[in-house]
């Protein structure tokens, strides 16, 4: 599904002198290198704020735990998506309220999200997923008009530039009161380890979000409040310089890759390519089929067969996980979800993926579809 030894290979010499010059300055925690990463980050999404942490569950947390909320408030995510928007929100006694997405683009739905306001919403989280934008314009007027904090969690959509109504292009990320990321290697700009970040333009809350990475100390040993010890280590931000660089160049490679599947599989019996937005670039951290009465065992098998991967993200929604199966959703809630989960796939995105490579699979496809139809 990626290539991160092809990715190393090429700029193998320039990450090899940057983790000896951490090795020399044996500075591997609150090293000046991460620092200049955030510097860095802040600059290229064009927002004033970066404070880096641990992973990019962490990040969502942090987040949470820097808006003083009280337990029992309701925080909106949606139901298709990874699990740390949920699970953060569990563990700091905080309410997940999950809505339905998009058939389309797989993001929030914006009359679902409407309908699961309450009183007690205090915070909407949407994840850009798979590398598109969720309706921004709509989640901010939505939430302007009640007072609720806007969350977004850029993890998989890290560059993408969003349009918005003011006809402004900004970067993900930094639209809503604050947002996180990931690093994790198999993101668009990965680190060697783990590795997470928070954004925001608000000085005040950036300076809460640095203190509660750090035990929730200001001035040393002095403890203003509760925090945790998640931090990105000097390290990955040297690694994590030197692959920002990159990013760009990256995020192309990814689109002339999803650029190829697209015209390769549009029109296919049963094969719908993924809808781009109108309003967001695509960065394709994933490059996500939907499949209409082809066998997804069967295709998943027969690439499997020629050494080709692919994988379901994702495979179950979460409200009917075992661990959140207290929240009292009805089994069939969500259909928009609940269809996608039986119905997607996806397939080898990254940043390695040669003409060679990208023909072969797709013709993988073509014949299994073919041939069954
Ligand atoms: C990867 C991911 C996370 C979690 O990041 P970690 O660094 O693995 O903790 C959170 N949200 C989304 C949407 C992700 O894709």
């Amino acid at each position: 599904m990626v290539d991160l030894h092809g990715q190393y290979q090429r700029i193998k010499p320039e990450i090899d002198q940057a983790i000896q010059r951490v090795l020399d300055s044996a500075v591997f925690v609150k090293g000046s290198e991460v620092k200049e990463f955030e510097n860095e980050l802040a600059q290229y999404l064009g927002i004033k704020h970066v404070i880096a942490c641990g992973n990019g569950t962490d990040a969502l947390q942090i987040g949470l735990m820097a808006l003083g909320l009280r337990p029992g408030d309701e925080v909106i995510t949606p139901n298709f998506t990874f699990i740390s928007t949920v699970e953060v929100s569990a563990l700091l006694g905080l309410k997940p309220v999950l809505v339905d997405v998009e058939p389309g683009t797989f993001n929030i739905d914006i009359r679902s999200l409407e309908k699961a306001i309450t009183p007690r919403t205090k915070v909407i989280i949407p994840v850009h997923l798979f590398g598109q934008c969720a309706n921004m314009d709509e989640i901010l007027r939505i939430a302007n008009e009640k007072g609720i904090i806007v969350f977004e969690d850029v993890a998989q959509a890290l560059s993408a530039d969003c349009t918005l109504k003011s006809g402004k292009t900004v970067k993900a990320g930094t639209m809503g009161h604050m947002a996180s990321t990931s690093f994790f290697p198999s993101k668009n700009l990965g680190c060697f380890g783990d590795g997470g970040a928070m954004m925001t333009n608000d000085s005040g809350l950036a300076s809460t979000l640095a203190a509660i990475t750090h035990h929730g100390m200001r001035k040393r040993y002095y403890y203003d409040l509760t925090g945790v010890n998640s931090r990105l280590d000097t390290m990955q931000a040297a690694i994590l310089r030197v692959k920002l660089k990159y990013l760009n160049d990256y995020t192309r490679s990814r689109r002339q890759a999803a650029d190829w599947y697209d015209k390769a599989l549009k029109g296919l019996p049963g094969i719908e390519i993924p809808e781009r937005s109108p309003f967001s670039t695509h960065v394709f951290h994933q490059y996500t089929l939907k499949l209409d009465k082809v066998d997804r065992e069967g295709i998943m098998k027969h690439l499997e067969a020629k050494g080709i991967p692919s994988m379901i993200y994702y495979p179950v929604p979460l409200h009917v996980q075992q661990a959140f199966l207290y929240l009292g959703y009805p089994e069939n809630g969500f259909p928009v979800s609940g269809k996608l989960c039986s119905s997607v796939l996806s397939l080898p995105m990254h940043t390695e993926l040669d003409a060679e490579q990208l023909k072969y699979i797709t013709d993988s496809i073509v014949e299994f579809v073919t041939r069954k139809s």
